[in-house]
């Protein structure tokens, strides 16, 4: 009799591709890897805390309230057809096992195994060690911290207008802003711009009692665009009151009273903190290679590579966690900024998807085609293919037109595009939902027997800058 174990055909084992964060890199590498590979060509799995990749070049809109927050996001069910996702962090990478271990929210942490994996965890503010900083300052890299400030700022504006102390009312209306790159020039120009826009609508103050400084170590501001541009910013935000501090450091920042390096001390019930990012810190708990700064080291084809430049079996990474080689600028490697990001996701999708086949690899080359900062409604900045620079309504029509292209899903650009039109026909929305910090306070307050509502905690660690993503939905 025949050996019929001998003649059925062995399954395929399908290789496993597991792409770590569902940002930028993790958005568009499992897309092009799903372009390029059937369901049986490879199982795809994102994982990310969020079940949704956020479009952060529009978090300076969200704040000044001329995006709805739920528009700069892709939800990863929706955006990722065909694509398994899992919300958890995760905690460990042993790349010697092909395991990652995955902390969900709630339950325990558990391990997925792996056959390829793709690193794309971003970064996270870098910050330093200075008093007061880590009890009241705020971030701004994520769609959480930006409508938790822009609830904030309005919120002061609110509270200003209701108090007849003046040192107060002066406290409230300042806000202080660490870090002159892209992201906080921006988040500054459109916060400002608001409150601007919602001080109209109170008898009681002026745009003069508006407070904003901004505070930056080294003596220029916006790095990214030549000086001439960055000198015209400069001079921009100073005609509108800014309160500019080159070459100078927060010091110190304790119950919200600023003291910079400069001398300069004041009150503050806002502080902001964009001065830079680094490599996401999960990373140092990890066997992959990293560089000097934390980030994962990579070959121009996206691969991981140990600090002689072999090539790490099965390890691919991408983005502003990623040392990926500058080839237009030879010794450089790529900013972190999502023109690269999303450029070297789509290439490493590609190479992926060509080593499976085994067909070769392609190097990752890109030229910068420019850059582009809204300043606050129809104002920015912008300096295209290193040469041509743009001022006023022109760069911040460009600003717009740009993101609104490189946002993902026709979806969400029809949503953001329609949101504009609304705006510039009935203005924008300028009221702060404060009490949505802690939304079970009044149920508590008449569920609770007076003589115990004293000793019942609040929802919030602090009420004033904690805000969740249905909020931002209620927000809309
Ligand atoms: C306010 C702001 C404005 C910006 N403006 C511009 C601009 O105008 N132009 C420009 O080119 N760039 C801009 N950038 C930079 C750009 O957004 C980033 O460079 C780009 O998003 C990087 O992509 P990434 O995929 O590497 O990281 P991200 O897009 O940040 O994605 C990282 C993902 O990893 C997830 N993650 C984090 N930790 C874990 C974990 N432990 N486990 C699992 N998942 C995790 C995060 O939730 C996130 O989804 C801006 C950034 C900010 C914050």
């Amino acid at each position: 009799m025949a050996d019929q174990t001998a003649a059925t055909p062995k399954p395929r084992k399908v290789p496993r591709v597991l792409i770590l964060g569902g940002g930028t890199v993790g958005l568009y590498t499992a897309r092009r890897l799903r372009k390029q590979l059937g369901r049986r060509d490879a199982a795809i799995v994102v994982v990310d805390p969020r079940p949704y990749m956020t479009y952060a070049p529009f978090l300076p809109e969200v704040a000044a309230g001329s995006i709805d927050p739920r528009h700069v996001v892709a939800p990863h069910r929706f955006a990722l057809p065909g694509i398994d996702s899992l919300q958890g962090k995760v905690s460990r990478i042993e790349h010697a096992t092909r395991r990652v271990e995955i902390t969900p929210e709630e339950g325990d942490p558990y391990w997925v195994t792996y056959d390829h994996l793709v690193v794309g965890l971003g970064a996270v503010a870098r910050t330093l060690p200075i008093p007061g900083l880590a009890e009241v300052g705020v971030g701004f890299k994520n769609v959480e911290e930006a409508i938790a400030l822009r609830n904030h700022v309005l919120s002061r504006i609110d509270l200003a207008a209701s108090t007849w102390d003046p040192d107060l009312r002066r406290r409230m209306l300042t806000f202080c802003f660490i870090g002159g790159g892209f992201a906080g020039i921006e988040a500054l120009a459109e916060l400002e711009d608001m409150a601007r826009d919602a001080v109209a609508n109170y008898d009681t103050i002026a745009p003069e009692d508006l407070n904003f400084v901004l505070v930056e170590a080294s003596p220029r501001i916006l790095p990214e665009v030549s000086a001439e541009l960055g000198g015209y910013t400069l001079d921009q935000l100073r005609t509108r009151n800014i309160d500019i501090h080159l070459s100078t450091f927060l010091t110190s920042c304790v119950d919200r009273h600023v003291v910079l390096s400069d001398g300069t001390e004041f009150d503050a019930e806002t502080i902001v903190w964009t001065a830079g990012v680094k490599a996401n810190p999960v990373l140092a708990d990890s066997d992959l290679p990293l560089d000097e700064l934390g980030r994962v080291r990579c070959t121009t084809t996206l691969q991981v590579a140990d600090a002689d430049g072999h090539v790490v079996d099965g390890a691919w990474a991408a983005g502003d966690c990623a040392a990926v080689p500058d080839l237009e600028n030879p010794g450089k490697f790529c900013p972190p900024n999502a023109q690269h990001a999303l450029r070297e996701s789509k290439v490493l999708g590609t190479n992926l998807a060509a080593h499976l086949r085994s067909a070769p690899l392609h190097e990752y080359r890109h030229k910068n085609v420019g850059t582009v900062a809204s300043l606050g409604m129809h104002k920015g900045v912008a300096q295209m293919f290193g040469r041509f620079k743009v001022r006023g309504l022109l760069a911040w029509f460009l600003h717009r037109t740009y993101h609104l292209y490189a946002m993902p899903t026709l979806n969400r650009k029809f949503r953001i595009a329609s949101g504009w039109t609304a705006t510039l026909l009935f203005r924008r929305e300028v009221v702060a939902l404060g009490t949505l910090h802690d939304p079970r306070a009044e149920f508590r307050a008449a569920a609770v027997p007076p003589d115990k509502a004293q000793e019942e905690p609040t929802d919030a660690a602090d009420p004033e800058i904690e805000a969740t993503t249905d909020q931002a939905a209620d927000e809309g």
